[in-house]
């Protein structure tokens, strides 16, 4: 079956929902796509003890603040998935699920956008698919060799799991430490980082990180020096249990070691470290496979784009996967932005103007 509409959005996270916020505001016929059963994108695979490192007004799609999590500064996953839910029925937003994007073609003056549940031809899409689903694994001297469980940041649950073993966790971002921080009470826990691990100062969370990222996108906008942005404050926001287990001194991080070996890992020197789990915090890459039949394919497995918009394609729109598809656009109050520059220049493309200047 083939059904038409005006813009196709692929992915119901919250890329897919800031943005059908604005092509609803717009008054454009859309439909959402996800391969999910139910409402929250990645946040509903989370690990259990996982917390935002903003308070939940920071942390707000566009036109509904998050209410606060009772008790809580820093809400959990699950309360983001409640709100997520909460998001798309208050604004009506029409999701299909679950339908899983196989290919984007083109279709003359249109854009074929084909699904395990069908057809749809849309003058323009949207690509809001998220990084979770593409986790990387950096190739390790040994890394076949391991007998022991072999886990990403994306199968990692709870410490119960783990319970007395010995546990090496690979990784200095926010995953790495959180999950070493979840785990360095009950566990004989190493914690592997590429270079010295960086905690930001316990004052500065997601909202410190935020306005970093508008500064450096005004600078950007303004042509003036570039600010470094998030990067340049550190790796890791000093969340309480993250803070904790730092000041217990539980959370030391040991150089990356060079190769795995059967029963653990091996550093240059000889030093070994027994491991009966490895776990992988080491990231994601935009899940972008949809896009392949379009050819667009640039650096580092990125689509060029200017803003949101392909260059190779001004029919298609990227949101949500990190900076490159606008400053702190993989967060939730950082998307909305880019989401309504990405709507807005639909709309003028599809009324044949040029897109209203960003201010
Ligand atoms: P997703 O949530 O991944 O949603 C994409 C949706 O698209 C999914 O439902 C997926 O199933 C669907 N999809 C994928 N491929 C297809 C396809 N081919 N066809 C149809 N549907 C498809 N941000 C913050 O603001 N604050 C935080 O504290 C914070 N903490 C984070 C902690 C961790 C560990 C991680 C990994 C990220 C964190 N982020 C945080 C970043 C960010 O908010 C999340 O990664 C967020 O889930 C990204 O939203 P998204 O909508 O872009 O992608």
């Amino acid at each position: 079956m083939t059904r038409r509409t005006q813009v196709v959005v692929i992915g119901g996270g919250q890329a897919g929902l800031a943005a059908g916020y604005h092509l609803r505001r717009l008054g454009l016929d859309f439909v959402i796509l996800d391969a999910q059963a139910g409402a929250g994108g990645a946040w509903q695979h989370a690990w259990d003890s996982l917390h935002l490192f903003s308070p939940a007004a920071y942390s707000s799609l566009p036109g509904r603040p998050m209410p606060i999590q009772a008790g809580k500064v820093y809400p959990n996953a699950a309360h983001v998935v409640d709100y997520l839910t909460a998001y798309e029925q208050r604004y009506e937003l029409p999701v299909h699920r679950p339908v899983r994007v196989d290919g984007v073609h083109r279709d003359g003056q249109l854009l074929r956008v084909e699904s395990d549940s069908g057809t749809w031809r849309a003058r323009a899409v949207i690509s809001a698919t998220g990084t979770w689903w593409r986790p990387f694994l950096p190739a390790v001297p040994g890394r076949d060799v391991f007998r022991g469980r072999k886990l990403h940041t994306v199968e990692y649950r709870t410490p119960a799991d783990f319970t007395g073993q010995h546990v090496v966790v690979v990784g200095g971002g926010n995953s790495g430490a959180q999950i070493a921080a979840d785990l360095a009470y009950d566990t004989e826990l190493t914690w592997v980082t590429q270079r010295p691990a960086r905690f930001l100062a316990d004052d500065i969370d997601g909202r410190a990180l935020f306005d970093a990222a508008t500064a450096r996108r005004r600078a950007l906008d303004a042509g003036t020096a570039d600010t470094g942005g998030v990067a340049s404050l550190g790796d890791i926001v000093a969340v309480p249990p993250v803070r904790e287990a730092r000041d217990t001194g539980l959370l030391k991080a040991s150089p990356m070691f060079t190769r795995l070996t059967a029963d653990g890992v091996e550093w240059a020197d000889g030093t070994v470290a027994e491991a009966d789990a490895i776990i992988w915090c080491t990231g994601f890459r935009p899940a972008l496979s949809h896009l392949a039949p379009l050819g667009l394919r640039g650096p580092r497995g990125h689509i060029p784009t200017t803003g949101t918009q392909a260059v190779g394609e001004p029919r298609l729109h990227l949101l949500g996967y990190g900076d490159w598809t606008g400053p702190a656009s993989a967060t939730l109050i950082g998307v909305g932005r880019p989401a309504r520059d990405a709507a807005h220049e639909i709309a003028a493309l599809l009324n044949g103007t040029r897109s209203a200047p960003r201010n």
